[in-house]
């Protein structure tokens, strides 16, 4: 069993922490939300006193962080960072969702001073961070890879080795964008729909079973009252919220940028979660985006 050191831990941190405690690992946990930091301890996990208390003698360290200056302030840049302070053959997996640009500056540095960095975006929601059933996409060398494989095992189902560092990040944003086009898409369609008279479960089920199937008629429709346990039944509480689909369109639009990669459905998807957020839904589950068809 090893000793980790896990920062972040908000909602997809916090869960996932757990996940790795109740597999028997010592997971020493730091939150600036003492909160957070409890919740993980009331489950068996050791407060840390701060970031640097809870990387010291870890031999893996987990992130799960808002952003790219997050990772990068921690780890390299900030005060006191936490480079200075790891073990030597530590590894550190980096889950959080940030741009590949500032992946390869941290693991850049850390590969100067003989450190292991990857990156290990998820998806699957808290859902499957509580679940232990996420899916990871790694930007990792070979050994690295085999070497953070046994401790993503306990918080994923699916660990894909999607290349060298930065690849996991390329990934993510590849699939958030197209989840993105393919909800504001169903969102559509369906609204058109009854718009037309059409009942929204049938009109749902006709095109699940017909060419336009997809992930959201599958498991997320954004229609109220069409699936149970979807956000689209519950207000659109919970789930994966507007503010860090709009982030995450933001990457996949710098990443088109900097490729020059044509991306004029993902730039209109970006377009439609923006008036979606300045329109005061920042807050809600992203299949909430079905609002902006609606007649007010
Ligand atoms: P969150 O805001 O709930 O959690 C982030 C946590 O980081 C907070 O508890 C915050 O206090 C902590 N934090 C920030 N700076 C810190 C620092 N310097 N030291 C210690 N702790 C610090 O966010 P989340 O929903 O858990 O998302 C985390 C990451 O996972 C994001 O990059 C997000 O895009 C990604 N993600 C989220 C989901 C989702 O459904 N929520 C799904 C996939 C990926």
């Amino acid at each position: 069993m090893a000793t980790i050191g896990f920062i972040g831990l908000g909602n997809m941190g916090g869960p996932m922490a757990i996940n790795l405690v109740k597999a028997g690992h010592t997971v020493k946990a730091f939150d600036l939300s003492a909160e957070a930091v409890a919740k993980v301890v009331s489950e068996g996990g050791v407060s840390a006193q701060s970031a640097k208390d809870a990387v010291t003698d870890a031999d893996f360290v987990v992130s799960m962080l808002p952003a790219g200056k997050h990772v990068q302030g921690l780890f390299v840049t900030g005060d006191d960072p936490l480079f200075d302070h790891v073990k030597q053959d530590v590894l550190i997996i980096d889950s959080s969702t940030i741009d590949a640009a500032t992946v390869h500056n941290v693991a850049a540095a850390a590969e100067a001073r003989g450190i292991g960095f990857i990156d290990a975006p998820v998806s699957g929601g808290v859902g499957g961070a509580k679940a232990g059933t996420l899916a990871f996409m790694v930007g990792a060398s070979e050994a690295q890879f085999a070497k953070a494989k046994p401790i993503l095992d306990v918080m994923g189902k699916n660990i894909f080795h999607a290349g060298a560092h930065g690849a996991g990040q390329v990934a993510k944003a590849c699939n958030n964008m197209l989840l993105a086009v393919l909800m504001t898409g169903t969102s559509e369609a369906l609204n058109m729909g009854v718009k037309n008279g059409l009942d929204p479960a049938v009109l749902s089920e006709i095109m699940k079973q017909s060419s336009g199937n997809n992930w959201a008629l599958q498991v997320y429709n954004p229609f109220p009252g069409v699936m149970e346990n979807a956000p689209a039944s519950n207000d659109y509480q919970g789930g994966f919220q507007v503010d860090l689909m709009f982030k995450d369109l933001g990457l996949a639009m710098e990443m088109s940028q900097q490729s020059a990669s044509p991306t004029p459905m993902g730039s209109q998807a970006r377009a439609l979660f923006n008036l979606h957020k300045v329109n005061g839904n920042g807050g809600l589950d992203f299949s909430s985006v079905l609002k902006l068809y609606q007649d007010q």
